[in-house]
């Protein structure tokens, strides 16, 4: 069979999926080792028995509904490659409005920020990535996906450090200028779990007590130990719960809060900005 009748072939084969086209020209890059140009460059190359082998292997875990970043073992965030496994929550393209966020509102001078449960490394990658001169940690509760972003910012040559932990746990004393994270934030009973590559993420990434808050609301009420007076705290959180994180923000007497929009319109990232313990006290007086 041609490249060309491969591509045709595998295109058909996962149809009923949500985007074939896009999902078969990833794998056929990811098998032969060629960008996207290659095939439609060479549609009359013709795969080897090997390749052929793993294309078939591929397409049918595929069709059983593993998602395509993990047989590749990879995943674009913010333009850096990333490394992806099922131990890790697959980086969305929506988690890049965090990074804007954070760009546009980080000082002048070299910050410190943290990135908590930072999975592949996505968060705290990106903004090293777009300020060298920053002191970036990231922390992760998965010893296996902790390793993995330490491989990525190795591999992207983008110096971050990662420490093993829950949540604060491992910056005892440490304070930053920014604390960004995507928590897990999904109601166990959410039928959004039951389709999709969610079935195949693991569910501590995912899946959160109180209606998916519990989490949201501990990184609120302990991000005051950790916020330089004027820092910012960034948090995604799922699409029907902005009110609720403007409200935990607002009953602590954090400042200048605001939500912004994912790139389908719905509520997705709550920020706001720490004053210093005393200021937050004399404003509940
Ligand atoms: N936004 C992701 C989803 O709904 C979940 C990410 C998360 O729980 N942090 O699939």
């Amino acid at each position: 069979m041609t490249l060309a009748q491969w591509r045709q072939w595998l295109r058909e084969q996962l149809a009923g999926g949500e985007s074939p086209a896009v999902d078969a020209d990833v794998l056929l890059c990811h098998v032969l080792a060629r960008p996207r140009s290659f095939l439609l460059a060479w549609p009359e190359y013709e795969p080897t028995p090997a390749e052929c082998e793993r294309l078939s292997a591929l397409l049918a875990r595929r069709q059983r509904g593993e998602p395509v970043a993990y047989l590749t073992g990879e995943r674009e965030f913010w333009s850096l490659a990333l490394e992806v496994s099922p131990a890790t929550l697959i980086p969305r393209p929506d988690t890049e409005v965090i990074i804007e966020a954070a760009l546009a509102r980080l000082p002048a001078r070299p910050a410190t920020l943290v990135d908590l449960g930072t999975g592949t490394g996505a968060i705290a990658l990106a903004l090293k990535s777009e300020r060298p001169d920053d002191t970036v940690l990231a922390v992760e509760f998965n010893p296996e996906a902790a390793a993995l972003a330490r491989r990525n910012g190795e591999r992207l040559g983008l110096a971050i450090e990662v420490r093993q932990g829950c949540w604060f746990e491992p910056l005892d004393g440490l304070c930053f200028d920014m604390i960004l994270s995507n928590p897990p934030y999904i109601d166990v009973a959410d039928p959004h779990l039951q389709a999709g590559d969610v079935r195949f993420e693991p569910a501590s990434a995912l899946v959160a007590e109180q209606h998916g808050m519990a989490d949201l609301h501990h990184l609120i009420v302990q991000s005051r130990d950790h916020l330089e007076s004027g820092g910012w705290l960034l948090l995604e959180h799922g699409w029907q719960q902005g009110a609720l994180v403007r409200d935990g923000f607002a009953a602590l007497g954090y400042q200048q809060i605001e939500t912004l929009r994912d790139y389908g319109g719905q509520e997705r990232i709550t920020l706001a900005q720490w004053p210093g313990r005393l200021n937050a006290e004399n404003e509940h007086q």
